[in-house]
């Protein structure tokens, strides 16, 4: 190959060279015809010294000043590029094609590499902004309270109790932001990687029905599991991650479900080698329109936070993190006014 490209870089040279001696043989005959001297064979020997010259100086100059130049940038680009041979085994050429079109190669690549640095860029500026702006809230509200407390308002223990709780709540609000956040980003940098191991989802279930049952009793809804699930179901993931998952889930079907309504859960077969976990509410559902954007983080259907319930809108973000990281998939079914049905795959147990 080094070969065939040093060939093309002396056809270069040739045709260089070959040019200079038609044009030089073609004044020195017109000279010796203007002056009646005209002699073949002087003529022909002119020309091959005019060739093999031109050749000779053709090729020094070129290799010496543009050749282990474009070398050098070549050898750069490969050490920029940060291949894995080491820059003394660098395989370098000196063909002009081969070398325009590995420069061409790396500007694209380079292009690439800009524009997802300016699309993160962007990210990170919006995350931040979102993050600034959900941890204001809170601290405001609980800055208001102890404010108006040293004010005066303390005097009244009456008032001193009702916003001191009022102060803790905003500061319970805080923690859990920042723990999502906490928790979305280990997920994220790979910290906390999966531990897998064989567990049964139906006990990990009603482990978590125990957990919630005073939040959703506040609200009398009714937890169950489906009749025609089995007694257990073996299933291969991170169980405290799964627990997560389903925590979320079934805490978002309390919140935003109707007082006196049901969460029900089943677990069926997907395929051969898979089951699909369902979280079914009969709450206030969600519009079609949100449904695409429901995963993303901060992202709540009210954003004006009117509603009584509500979280930091990290909940379903850090629940498809998750199932992503599983390598699994998630759905969502929902209609307003109706209820809603999350729902996502486990791989059966190994
Ligand atoms: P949040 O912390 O606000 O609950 P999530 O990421 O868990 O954030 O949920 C995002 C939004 O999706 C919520 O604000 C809510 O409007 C909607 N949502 C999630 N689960 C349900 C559900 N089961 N029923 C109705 N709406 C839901």
């Amino acid at each position: 190959m080094t070969q065939k490209k040093t060939k093309n870089n002396n056809f270069y040279s040739l045709l260089a060279s070959l040019v200079l001696t038609i044009i030089f043989t073609l004044i020195m005959s017109v000279f010796f015809y203007q002056n009646d001297v005209f002699n073949l064979k002087i003529i022909l020997i002119f020309s091959l010294l005019v060739f093999i010259t031109s050749l000779v100086i053709i090729n020094f100059y070129v290799e010496k000043n543009i050749y282990k130049r474009v070398e050098k940038i070549y050898k750069n680009i490969m050490v920029l590029e940060s291949k894995p041979t080491p820059v003394q085994n660098v395989p370098i050429s000196n063909d002009m094609d081969f070398l325009e079109n590995e420069i061409n190669r790396y500007a694209k690549l380079k292009k690439l590499e800009v524009q997802s640095f300016k699309e993160r860029e962007e990210f990170r500026k919006e995350f931040v902004g979102n993050v600034a702006h959900e941890l204001k809230t809170p601290l405001f509200t609980v800055q208001g309270y102890i404010s108006t407390l040293l004010d005066g308002a303390m005097d009244n223990p009456e008032i001193l109790k009702k916003y001191l709780q009022r102060a803790d709540k905003g500061v319970e609000r805080l923690i859990y932001i920042v723990q999502d956040l906490d928790l979305i980003t280990k997920i994220e940098f790979g910290e906390n990687k999966l531990s897998k191991s064989n567990f049964d989802i139906i006990v990990l279930i009603k482990n978590i029905f125990e957990d919630l049952e005073m939040k959703a009793k506040k609200k009398n809804i009714t937890l169950l599991i489906d009749d025609s699930v089995k007694n257990s179901i073996m299933v291969y993931a991170d169980m405290e991650r799964i627990q997560q998952v389903v925590t979320n889930l079934i805490d978002n079907s309390i919140k935003y479900g109707d007082t006196n309504g049901t969460t029900e859960v089943s677990v069926e077969t997907f395929d051969a080698k898979k089951f699909v976990v369902r979280i079914t509410d009969n709450g206030e559902g969600i519009d079609e329109e949100h449904i695409s954007r429901l995963f993303e983080r901060f992202y709540r259907v009210d954003k004006s936070g009117s509603r009584t319930e509500g979280g930091s809108g990290l909940g379903l973000s850090i629940v498809k993190h998750i199932i992503d990281a599983h390598d699994e998939s998630i759905f969502v079914e929902s209609k307003y006014g109706i209820g809603s049905e999350f729902s996502f795959t486990l791989p059966e147990a190994i």
